[in-house]
């Protein structure tokens, strides 16, 4: 059994060897990664922001502590989800990135105090600032050539977005056509938001037709935005507001704020509260009298964007991986509520993780009715001393799962006695452990049943993860469908589903005459399980749900190993000490508690059983290799010198866009030497062991910048 070192989570970042750094990072990133497709793909949030925003902050601390875990799979370089199948796909001349986020005014100081660093400024050189609403919606990019519009698209992954053209023309406050004086092509980049009064009617209209209602206003905007048929997004009052650009023929002034009233001029809204500030104590004050206003805009803000005004230095700063940096989102405090908490439900998961839910008397929370709540873990509960028919404050932060921060303890009721987190899992019985650590000799946060192959809560959920969207993709086998065949026992084991057919053909099955389902659902169903039956590897990998291997580790597993056999017979092999062992030990990114986790799946005799019956139905495409573009990519590059052109700071940024390592340096791994008049020991190294040597000019060239 693999030994996970997850009581790391509770740890600082410092404190973790790297092996349990690795194996958080990973796990941390399979999160993020289920988490960004529900809020952008499918406009359903799973958990509240803040956790979202904790999560994803844990996991940039952890790259920032152990560089070795910064790959180009990294989520720290990745914005959004990649656009829906459903809609046409428009690539973004320039990319439509994220922000960086700061919670108190401190971290506005030091956003502006890094600013300063990185343009080599002094700490009292005045920076501008614009101060703007960040509106809770979704981007949109709207591109004008000589002044009319002829493409709108979201922002999707950031590099290709969706096309929704023909859904924004229904919008009023989008203009078709802009007024005289605008730059021959424009994007204009901005926010499509739905307000308060119009997010409340339209809920009222889904509920008398019977349809879905949307949790929130943001979810309400993206949801009918991106409609397939544009007579439905016309129906919906959506709103526009302009706060930023991608590509223009000739941008019309030099600041952040000139370039706003030109917009207007030219017939786009902006923003009203936007403000420009001279200085951090400007900024601070400007956020503090939005969020006083907060609530009577009419439509939702999330935080306050502040970005350096001169768009010279927003040039020189760049981006870092996923934002610019040159702007910063100074969020607002979450919402908050008290109500009571009524009971504690036990769920089991694939991989046999018990997870506590609270189950709450319903409650508003910033105009949202909550009765279900995440409790993380039995420590989380035990820390917080919560018990049943305690009074709770509830928080949530723009969505649907939210958290309990705390108990009243004064209202507490007489009796009430500490949870008892259950010792044995509520589904199956089997002993529900907390595995401890052997290095550590920590229990893991999570207590997981041990009854893996006949624990049902366990089975059925692997047969979820194994149909849905990012494994098998099998439409029409969704989790009800899946817990449906499981309880008549008709799927008990992946191959299981391509069987079925064969099986139904034979009158074992009788499908057709199950409540639910009718002739055509049946053959869409097949037709459905048929089409996924040669899968890229990658895919399968990920599909056959083994620990610790998410979609990024299953993509470089799959790259690594290039076919199925060859990875399965070196994992099955992989003892500690062998060199089956090394060879997966050796794999960029893949660390010990994975090679354990492949090793422990691929040698149990039932999951070869399993494996050989799969792959009697489904046939395995091997990975194709990919090649990269910039002609540093992957170089090693050692900067000396006095650079003239760029600071340090930007020059390691560079390095890092065109895909290179930046060295401090010079050895044999080395690659190519940057070097600026000064240069001393590190050029004469370089030179020793014959590496390249290149001036900054060459750099520019070399990289395609001039
Ligand atoms: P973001 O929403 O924090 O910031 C970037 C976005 O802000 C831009 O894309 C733009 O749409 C918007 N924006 C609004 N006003 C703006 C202005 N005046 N100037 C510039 N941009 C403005 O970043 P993100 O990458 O879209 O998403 C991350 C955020 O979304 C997280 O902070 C999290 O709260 C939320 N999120 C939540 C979940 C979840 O599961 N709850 C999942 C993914 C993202």
């Amino acid at each position: 059994m693999t030994k996970k070192s997850a009581a790391s989570h509770s740890l600082p970042v410092e404190e973790l060897s790297l092996a349990q750094a690795r194996a958080e990072h990973t796990s941390l990133g399979e999160d993020i990664a289920r988490y960004d497709r529900a809020y952008y793909q499918e406009d359903a949030p799973l958990v509240p922001d803040a956790d979202y925003d904790a999560a994803r902050r844990r996991y940039e601390a952890l790259e920032k502590a152990f560089p070795e875990l910064v790959s180009e799979e990294s989520l720290t370089k990745k914005v959004g989800a990649k656009p829906s199948e459903k809609f046409a796909k428009v690539k973004h001349a320039v990319p439509m990135l994220s922000l960086g986020n700061v919670f108190s005014d401190e971290e506005v100081r030091d956003f502006v105090a890094r600013v300063r660093r990185f343009l080599g400024l002094s700490d009292v050189s005045p920076i501008a600032c614009t101060a703007e609403p960040k509106i809770d919606g979704l981007s949109c990019s709207l591109r004008y050539e000589r002044g009319h519009l002829v493409q709108a698209a979201t922002r999707g992954d950031g590099y290709e977005g969706e096309d929704v053209t023909a859904n924004i023309r229904t919008l009023k406050e989008v203009p078709q056509r802009l007024h005289d004086g605008a730059p021959e092509v424009l994007e204009v980049r901005g926010e499509v938001y739905m307000t308060h009064a119009a997010f409340a009617a339209l809920n009222e209209r889904q509920t008398a037709a019977g349809k879905q209602i949307f949790a929130n206003p943001r979810n309400a905007a993206a949801g009918s935005l991106r409609q397939l048929d544009s007579r439905i997004t016309a129906e919906r009052p959506l709103h526009f507001f302009a706060y930023g650009w991608g590509e223009v023929s000739a941008l019309p002034a030099r600041t952040q704020w000139g370039v706003l009233q030109a917009f207007n001029a030219y017939g786009l809204k902006i923003n009203p509260r936007t403000r420009l500030c001279e200085s951090v104590e400007e900024m601070v004050a400007h956020y503090h009298a939005i969020e006083a206003d907060r609530a009577m805009l009419g439509y939702d803000i999330d935080g306050v964007v502040y970005k350096v005004g001169d768009i010279a230095l927003q040039e020189r700063l760049g981006f870092v991986s996923r934002a610019p940096r040159w702007a910063v989102a100074h969020k607002f405090p979450a919402e908050r509520a008290t109500t009571i908490l009524r009971d504690i439900e036990i769920n089991v998961g694939r991989t046999g993780a018990l997870t506590p839910v609270a189950r709450l008397e319903p409650v508003t929370v910033g105009g949202v009715v909550v009765s279900n709540a995440t409790l993380h873990n039995e420590d989380e509960i035990a820390r917080k001393d919560i018990r049943i028919g305690d009074t709770v404050i509830v928080q949530r932060a723009g969505d649907v799962i939210p958290q309990i921060v705390e108990v009243i303890p004064e209202k507490r009721p007489h009796g009430a006695k500490p949870y008892e987190f259950p010792q044995v899992c509520p589904r199956c019985g089997s002993a529900a452990l907390r595995e401890i650590d052997e290095k550590t000799g920590e229990a893991d946060v999570v207590r997981r049943c041990t009854g893996s192959l006949v624990c049902p809560a366990q089975a059925v959920e692997r047969l979820k993860h194994f149909a849905s969207r990012n494994a098998f993709d099998i439409e029409g086998l969704g989790d009800k469908q899946i817990e449906y065949f499981f309880a008549e026992g008709l799927i008990k084991t992946p191959s299981d589903i391509f069987t079925l057919e064969e099986r139904d053909r034979k009158s074992l099955t009788r499908i057709k005459n199950r409540e639910g389902f009718g002739e055509t659902s049946v053959r869409n169903l097949f037709a459905a399980i048929e089409a996924r039956r040669v899968i890229p590897i990658n895919r399968f990998l990920y599909a056959l749900g083994i620990r610790h291997v998410g979609e990024t580790n299953a993509r470089r597993l799959a790259r690594h190993f290039g076919d199925f056999d060859s990875l399965r017979e070196t994992a099955r092999d992989a003892v500690p000490g062998t060199e089956a062992r090394a060879r997966i030990d050796c794999i960029d990114g893949i660390g010990p508690v994975v090679a354990e986790a492949l090793h422990d799946f691929f040698a149990e005799p039932h999951n070869e059983k399993e494996l050989d019956a799969l792959l009697e139905q489904v046939t395995i495409e091997p990975m194709p290799q990919v090649a990269s573009s910039s002609p540093v990519a992957g170089k090693t590059v050692v900067f000396t010198g006095s650079l003239e052109r760029l600071t340090r700071d930007e020059a390691k940024a560079q390095a890092e866009r065109f895909g290179a390592k930046v060295a401090a340096s010079v050895s044999k791994k080395t690659d190519l030497v940057v070097a600026g008049p000064g240069a001393g020991s590190k050029l004469a190294k370089a030179q020793e062991l014959g590496i390249e040597v290149i001036t900054e000019d060459e750099w520019f060239k070399r990289t395609g910048q001039e």
